[in-house]
């Protein structure tokens, strides 16, 4: 099975790009490299000029030729894909997406941001119905990352396996704010039963 493994750092892009300009789309390039079945995705870098639309993201190809020659001198890593985001929640490909999946050929990954406000934490995962991972970042935002790529073959576009040894680290920081805010919740409330019993004394004394 074709799988994609991001690591710490282009996890880290990804997301801060999406969170970034939500409410609009985000848009970069994964740079890496692929072995056999599996995308190693080392780098990602939001690109700042994409005219982010709320359904979808273009960018002016003669800008991303200039980039994609800048990488070429700046990183010793391809470009392999490219990442963009939906904010709301709509986790499913445009037709748009799909025609630009297609376009880029087979050995290209195309990472999907899935982007919903939400208050709930929710610990990250894998998911193995639509081989995506999904998590909260905060309080603010429920994010689902999913990948794909275009098979010749079968011309048709097909979801592939995300992998982020990251996410541990991120679920290891959401498990231990969340001790942390038990803590102080119960801090506060033995402080306010030290004042109410505080008062009573008071009144009690002559
Ligand atoms: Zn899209």
């Amino acid at each position: 099975m074709t799988k994609i493994v991001i690591s710490r750092d282009a996890f880290t892009n990804i997301v801060v790009s999406a969170v970034e300009v939500h409410a609009r789309e985000s848009m970069g390039a994964l740079l890496g490299s692929r072995r056999k079945n599996t995308y190693f995705v080392k780098e990602a870098y939001g690109f700042q000029s994409a005219e982010r639309k709320p359904l979808q993201v273009k960018m002016k190809s003669f800008r991303e030729k200039r980039i994609n020659n800048c990488f070429k001198y700046l990183s010793r890593h391809n470009v392999i894909g490219d990442f963009h985001s939906h904010p709301g929640g709509y986790d499913k490909l445009s037709t748009n997406d799909e025609r630009d999946i297609e376009s880029f050929g087979e050995d290209f990954i195309s990472v999907l941001v899935v982007m919903k406000k939400s208050k709930r934490t929710k610990l990250w995962k894998y998911n193995k119905r639509d081989k995506s991972i999904s998590g909260s970042i905060g309080e603010n935002f429920f994010v689902k990352i999913k990948a794909f790529e275009w098979d010749d073959e079968f011309e048709k576009v097909f979801s592939v396996k995300v992998e982020c040894k990251h996410m541990k680290n991120v679920n290891k920081t959401i498990k231990y704010y969340k001790k942390m805010k038990k803590k102080l919740e119960k801090m506060e409330k033995t402080s306010k039963a030290h004042e109410r019993l505080k008062l009573k004394l008071k009144r009690m004394l002559p």
